[in-house]
């Protein structure tokens, strides 16, 4: 097992790895901000160091920063979390290169499938299916543009290589608006993502966002663990995730798992990742890989009894991974909530202290937070608090563990969208399973 991981993240994740190394017996070493010095897991960890000021450019994304914090506490490993360098192959390669384990696939997989034009190449190549669409588009080639939509038929999607984050897409519903969208698109991808590389999709008009959980020990041993539906989002950002997605029957979870797992190995992946998928009337379009924990992971945990990070530092250690499918079983329902620092209708973030915080609790409940009673929120970060993870024997004892942990969690001092989540979950749409990603903006009147 792995010596000493060096964690290169902040809030729940950070927490969150900081269990299961010590679950593990592995020392910690916590790379914080000057804004975060009150972090749990900053409070908790070994050793810490400051990697630099509240902005993340110069702290969280400050590569130089991280290695020089690993290499001073003879770290073995360092461990990106999600967001930040997670799924940056320059840091992944510059962290291999200074002599440390990258918890993560190799750089050149970060690479491969960071780039969404070439990912989606290597997935149609591996037999996996993707939405109809195009590789790159070169804007001079207006008439094959125009062509290539009218083909797919509108409306279809303009998507940057480079995007993330739910950003760097635009939709085009009809001829006269699109080589204009184009020109936009890339404009912009540039300005956000570096990479004006811009590709055509059909655009699916309601469909499920539903993604597919993998781990793969890099010695061509890859297994899935399920899926989750994530189709309760809010600008192309989840709300609300479960395991497993409603109405989708085991043979098609094998079948998806299956492809997923040999694209793992064409590949030759290694570590947890996500292939996510857009599902309708009963077909997958994969739109592309995560190569990282997701946020959304302790649903996958709470229904295969899998600790999808303590696996991410075993196949780190170089260990093969301990199962195989046949171990891999999927028991009842969990549905996650994000807990995040905002108003709840205008979703403004909503920094400050915490003056109470007083988590619910009960039978099939987790709760995975960094938050305590006169914890700071700082404004220079994302605005999660706390993901709420509530399991049960079926979809409505966890819907109904849900609702009750919902009217007990106290927040005091900032604003959270609970009551966002409350209302969710008395919807009789969200109750019978399986709305479109379209859903919570057309409830929420955004649409
Ligand atoms: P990001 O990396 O920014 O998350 P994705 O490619 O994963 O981008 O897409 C994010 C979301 O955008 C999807 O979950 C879905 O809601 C929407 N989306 C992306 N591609 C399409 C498409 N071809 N048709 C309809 N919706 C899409």
């Amino acid at each position: 097992m792995l010596d000493k991981v060096l964690i290169a993240n902040r809030g729940e994740i950070a927490l969150r790895v900081l269990r299961a190394c010590r679950e593990l017996g592995i020392k910690t070493v916590a790379a914080y901000s000057s804004a975060d010095a009150n972090l749990k897991h900053v409070l908790l960890a070994d050793e810490t160091v400051c990697i630099g000021p509240a902005p993340s450019q110069d702290s969280y994304l400050n590569m130089p920063s991280i290695i020089a914090a690993a290499e001073v506490t003879d770290a073995v490993a360092i461990h990106p979390g999600y967001g930040f360098l997670a799924e940056s192959a320059d840091f992944a390669e510059q962290v291999e290169e200074s002599g440390f384990v990258f918890i993560g696939p190799k750089p050149e997989t970060i690479r491969l499938m960071g780039d969404k034009v070439s990912a989606i190449g290597a997935m149609r190549e591996a037999g996996v299916p993707c939405v109809p669409g195009t590789g790159a588009l070169k804007l001079e080639d207006a008439d094959r543009n125009m062509r290539i939509a009218r083909e797919l038929g509108y409306p279809v999607i303009i998507k940057a290589a480079g995007g993330g984050g739910g950003r760097g897409m635009r939709v085009v519903h009809s001829e006269a608006t699109l080589l204009n969208a184009i020109t936009i698109t890339q404009s912009e991808a540039l300005a956000t993502f570096g990479n004006d590389q811009v590709y055509m999709e059909k655009y699916l008009e309601r469909p499920r966002h539903i993604e597919f959980q993998v781990l793969a020990d890099g010695h061509g041993n890859a297994i899935h663990l399920g899926e989750r539906d994530c189709s309760m989002q809010r600008r192309h950002q989840k709300v609300v995730e479960e395991a497993p997605a409603p109405g989708i029957t085991a043979e098609l979870r094998a079948e998806m798992g299956m492809r997923c797992v040999d694209a793992c190995r064409k590949i030759g992946y290694r570590g947890a990742g996500t292939f996510e998928f857009l599902y309708e009337d009963g077909a997958f379009f994969f739109i592309e890989m995560n190569t990282r924990v997701q946020v959304e992971h302790p649903v996958t945990e709470m229904v295969t009894g899998i600790d999808i990070v303590k696996a991410q530092l075993a196949i780190a250690a170089g260990d093969a991974l301990p199962y195989t499918q046949e171990d891999i079983g999927m028991h009842g329902h969990a549905i996650e909530c994000r807990i995040n620092a905002e108003h709840p209708s205008t979703f403004m973030p909503s920094p400050g202290t915490v003056s109470l915080w007083h988590p619910p609790g009960g039978p099939g409940i987790r709760v995975d937070s960094h938050v305590y009673s006169g914890y700071a929120v700082p404004p220079h970060y994302d605005s999660l608090l706390a993901k709420i993870i509530a399991q049960g024997e079926d979809r409505p004892t966890a819907i109904a563990r849900m609702t009750s942990a919902l009217g007990e969690i106290v927040v005091d001092g900032i604003q959270t969208n609970v009551p966002l989540h409350q209302e969710i979950f008395h919807h009789s749409a969200f109750r019978a399973g399986g709305t479109d990603i379209h859903y919570l903006e057309k409830r929420l009147g955004l649409k």
